[in-house]
């Protein structure tokens, strides 16, 4: 296979790996949950963050730096990194599809971006208009670099995809002040949000320019070392408990420790630091097996955004941030180039199209911050829990989702030595190199991927395709692969059958929140309950253990194409208001049979905002 390297198009262009990515707009996704999301957030989401920019004081703060306007600052600390992340997405998105105004909306953004620049370099609206007199000064809250990171990794998108290096000089100012601050005149700070690492590997790997790597390898390793004063957090929070290379589980803010988490993966592949990488993996392999819920998601307390303790994984109280959801997938992403493990992969897919695609509604006007397994019927409206929303005061999310999916094709295949893998199976086309493949699959929906070879160079190569571990053949490809290896030739082509019999799901006993209950899951898809799809009340229904569940085909209001689940159950009688909810004696009285009905997780709360729960109890 050809190196792609000197040409990538991508969020990351690793200069060594075991798997190769692919550009953003070699992979044609023409179809299935992956084109929709794509087409919705083209249509819908990214015209609406645009709005946003205006509206929420992203542009209005920077153009008050830039000394072009009156007024008063408007939003968080970290309100540029909306802005950043916004020109990410249509950065991405005019990689893949140039159209009207991505590159008008980049240039523009650069220039009032230079305008607000300070000469020295140093670029952020919240300081340079309210707190002059604190700039650097209070790293363990300022959000300074994380927000200098987003710039950079909006610079690196703009650069790659062909539409500006205006983006990339504004970025490269802040990036070498922070290195003459950071690195050269040594200054030991640390920003309490860690973000700018990754951020400042890829601009290494775009420029070349080594201070930027090294400025990155000194944040991680100094993480840990008590340099990040105190926010009354503790140090767990900003991950700042104990060294990197010491510690053996994720805490703390979930989204810290996750984009932290990419930023180890990518200073050890770039200084070939093994030690480090083998630290990621060692925390990956806990968080996998003690702090992950079903969907994909991760965090499971909402005090401090956070990680909690091996098998707290509540349902109803399940934080999962959407952010939290990406940098997870930016990190496994890594893990995959690193390494080329399966098991990466299957995370991927699990988040995707779990925790990530529930974090949009199916209009892509709406969007949620936490992502619970289970809503009550108290929370319905009113509460920060409640329905997704059109933008939020804090928003991290909506803008970092627009940029994920823009670039979806990125996570799609790579290249290695034997030849092409396809990690995700969307329909499409797909360009690697010398192959083109052709998919054609209704994949989440049926099992069925079939792969017709377009084009391909003379000899032997392997077409590797990625077994799920959920599948029934998912133990037996030792680093989760098929391979099929021969002189493929044009036209020749290859069938998946993946099995997508509806699954069954108990969680591990040590999870007290979900003890005496199950899941469904159909191929990668977990399902949910929501009340809309039962006759009578959601909370008084008990899965019956050992029923097979029955797959219907549906197209429904507000959701469009569905396979629903329809399983077994109980109907408990209504329970009756008494002095405590507890009783000795014996336990629920029996119940009649009735059908619960299941859908998709990530359609959830498109109807009517009722009562929704992933875990349902056993009769
Ligand atoms: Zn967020």
């Amino acid at each position: 296979m050809s190196d792609l390297t000197d040409r990538v198009r991508g969020p990351l262009a690793p200069s060594t790996a075991s798997q190769w990515p692919l550009n953003v707009d070699d992979v044609e996704i023409q179809g299935g949950p992956f084109g929709r999301w794509q087409q919705i957030n083209r249509e819908a989401s990214i015209p609406l963050g645009l709005e946003q920019m205006e509206k929420s004081g992203a542009a209005p703060n920077l153009r008050l730096a830039a000394g072009e306007s009156g007024g008063a600052f408007k939003g968080y600390r970290f309100q540029d990194s909306d802005l950043y992340k916004q020109l990410e997405a249509v950065a991405w998105e005019h990689c893949r599809l140039p159209g009207d105004g991505y590159r008008a909306f980049i240039e523009e953004s650069a220039a009032l971006l230079a305008r607000a620049q300070r000469p020295d370099g140093y670029l952020n609206s919240h300081y340079q208009v309210v707190k002059q007199d604190k700039i650097f000064a209070e790293l363990e809250y300022s959000h300074e670099m994380y927000c200098a990171g987003h710039l950079i990794q909006a610079a690196v998108a703009a650069a790659r995809a062909g539409c500006g290096e205006d983006l990339l000089a504004v970025a490269r100012r802040f990036a070498d002040l922070l290195v003459q601050r950071f690195l050269t005149d040594g200054d030991d700070g640390i920003d309490g949000h860690a973000e700018v690492e990754t951020a400042l590997v890829e601009l290494y790997r775009l420029t070349g320019e080594r201070s930027y790597l090294e400025l990155a390898g000194k944040l991680v390793d100094n993480r840990g070392r008590g340099l990040i004063a105190s926010t009354g957090m503790g140090p767990l929070y900003a991950q700042d408990h104990l060294p990197v290379r010491e510690a053996g589980t994720a805490v703390g803010h979930a989204v810290r420790q996750l984009y932290l988490e990419a930023g180890v993966v990518d200073v050890a592949v770039e200084t070939g630091d093994t030690t480090l990488l083998d630290s990621s993996i060692r925390r990956w392999e806990d968080l996998v097996a003690t702090k992950t819920s079903i969907t994909g998601g991760h965090g499971s307390r909402h005090d401090g955004e956070a990680f909690g303790e091996r098998y707290e994984l509540p349902p109803d109280r399940a934080y999962n941030e959407s952010c939290a959801a990406i940098a997870s997938i930016h990190w496994n992403w890594r893990l995959l180039l690193a390494t080329g493990h399966g098991r990466y992969a299957d995370l991927i897919e699990r988040t995707l199209y779990n925790a990530f695609a529930a974090s949009t509604s199916a209009d892509g006007i709406r969007f949620f911050y936490v992502n619970p397994l289970q809503r009550r019927a108290d929370l319905f409206e009113d509460a920060y829990l409640g329905r997704r929303r059109e933008w939020f005061a804090c928003a991290c999310c909506p803008p970092n989702i627009m940029r994920l999916v823009s670039s979806l094709g990125h996570y799609v295949a790579t290249t290695d030595d034997e030849g092409v893998s396809v990690h995700q199976y969307v329909p499409g086309v797909i360009r690697a190199g010398d192959v083109t493949l052709e998919v054609e699959t209704d994949y989440p929906w049926d099992g069925r991927v079939r792969f017709t070879v377009r084009s391909a160079p003379g000899g032997e190569w392997t077409l590797k395709l990625r077994v799920p571990a959920w599948s029934a053949s998912g133990q037996e490809a030792p680093d989760g692969y098929a391979r099929i290896r021969r002189d493929w030739q044009a036209g020749d082509t290859h069938t998946l059958d993946l099995d997508l019999t509806p699954r069954i799901v108990r969680p591990h006993r040590r999870i007290d929140a979900l003890r005496g209950c199950a899941a469904i899951e159909r191929g990668p898809l977990v399902y949910c309950f929501e009340q809309i799809d039962q006759d009578g009340d959601l909370e008084d229904l008990a899965l019956v253990p050992g029923a097979a569940p029955r797959v219907v085909e549906r197209d429904l209001p507000g959701l469009g194409r569905t396979v629903l689940i329809e399983a077994d159950a109980v109907r408990l009688p209504p329970s009756t208001p008494q002095d405590l909810p507890y009783t000795a004696g014996e336990q629920d009285p029996a119940g009649t049979p009735a059908t619960a009905t299941a859908v998709p997780y990530y359609q959830w709360d498109n109807r009517d905002g009722g009562v929704m729960r992933v875990w349902m109890p056993l009769a």
